[in-house]
């Protein structure tokens, strides 16, 4: 059974006991939270006045994108926005923690609600920020299509929405006892419900929040010290990923381009995807702060992800001009290697390297070879 055709993808995004020997540095620090809350971010220090905030490796569900906080002289750069009102909230407290300067400026990286939603909590606290974002970003978050993906104006709208997250409640709580499942897949499911029940709390009284300004291929936030450059490269995981980069502190923050342990494929541009990736390769960065997960320090994942798409789009191509379905295509493609050095013999990561990867991701390729259109939220 597919968790995503059950309810929408922002709502619910799954990182899990990482495998991959990518995190150097010091530990991270856990972040003062809600009393009852089972998940939050955790800090790390990306090299002096850069920090990323994090859910870590150990979460079931990762409802929230990380966030990285960047000091400028006069300022400060956030790059996404926390996920929720009480993600925000605990943005607000590390930044009060380490400066009274405001933040300046609010860069969203992708339109998923779990990088958005927290702006409109930020915006309170810090209402001259600018918010950027590439022109797909600002259209999917100012379009009413994205009421099926997260809370906006219309109160019918977040209705539905609120009722579809008490349906992957129901829904997680009945997998945990559901005995067709192993032990290890029937532990994360439960874990995941009680996860998934904060969340619910949380999206009861988010709201998103349309950027201030978009740019179309880059942007600088200059700085003495800290100089920002946002850049377009290219579509990858959405249609408007922005990418940021740090030159003085070779920073580079990727967004969902680089998600670990498991890449997230869905409505994605495989061939564009893989010229990103070499990009951001290209740029020789001391840390990569990805989308999901832990700071990475070398290019072990990055080449692993190139790698990965290749291989998906090789052995979609001869499939792709044969009258093969998408379920058919997704069959006879095997990514049992791949598999193995993401989800190891966990049955719980196997399950969700084949949801949130496999299946997405070939259907994203197949839609490629057969030039059909590639739709934001569509699956
Ligand atoms: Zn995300």
């Amino acid at each position: 059974m597919r968790l995503i055709s059950t309810f929408s993808l922002s709502a619910l995004l799954v990182a899990c006991n990482g495998t991959n020997a990518i995190t150097t540095g010091e530990s991270p620090v856990l972040l003062p939270r809600a009393e009852g809350d089972v998940y939050g971010f955790q800090a790390e220090t990306l090299a002096p006045g850069v920090y990323a905030l994090n859910e870590g490796n150990d979460f079931h569900i990762q409802p929230r994108g990380n966030v990285e906080v960047i000091e400028q002289s006069n300022g400060v750069v956030l790059v996404d926005g926390g996920g929720s009102p009480a993600g925000a909230e605990q943005v607000i407290g590390f930044v009060r923690s380490k400066t009274p300067k405001p933040v300046t400026a609010i860069v969203i990286t992708h339109w998923h609600g779990d990088h958005a939603l927290g702006v409109s909590r930020l915006l309170q606290e810090w209402p001259d920020a600018r918010v950027i974002s590439t022109g797909p970003t600002s259209d999917m978050l100012t379009s009413p299509e994205a009421d099926r993906y997260m809370p906006g104006d219309d109160a019918e709208k977040n209705a539905a929405y609120m009722a579809n997250i008490q349906g992957g409640v129901a829904f997680l709580k009945g997998a945990s006892q559901d005995e067709q499942y192993s032990e290890a897949e029937r532990a994360g499911f439960a874990q995941s419900a009680v996860e998934y029940e904060q969340f619910a709390r949380e999206m009861a009284t988010a709201r998103r929040a349309a950027p201030t300004e978009t740019f179309e291929h880059s942007l600088t936030l200059a700085d003495q010290t800290h100089p920002v450059e946002v850049t377009f490269l290219g579509r990858a995981n959405t249609a408007g990923d922005a990418v940021v980069w740090l030159p003085r502190q070779k920073v580079v923050i990727t967004g969902d381009l680089v998600v670990a342990p498991v890449p997230f494929g869905f409505n994605s541009y495989p061939e564009e995807w893989i010229g990103v990736l070499d990009q951001v390769r290209g740029l020789n960065y001391a840390v990569l702060a990805p989308g999901h997960g832990r700071p990475m320090r070398d290019t072990a994942y990055v080449d692993l992800l190139i790698s990965m798409v290749t291989d998906v789009r090789a052995q979609v191509a001869p499939l792709a001009s044969t009258d093969m379905g998408a379920a058919a295509v997704n069959a006879a493609v095997e990514l049992d290697e791949a598999q193995a050095t993401i989800a190891g013999d966990d049955p719980w990561l196997r399950r969700w390297f084949r949801d949130y990867w496999k299946e997405p991701i070939v259907s994203s390729a197949l839609r490629e070879a057969r030039g059909v259109p590639i739709v934001q939220g569509s699956n």
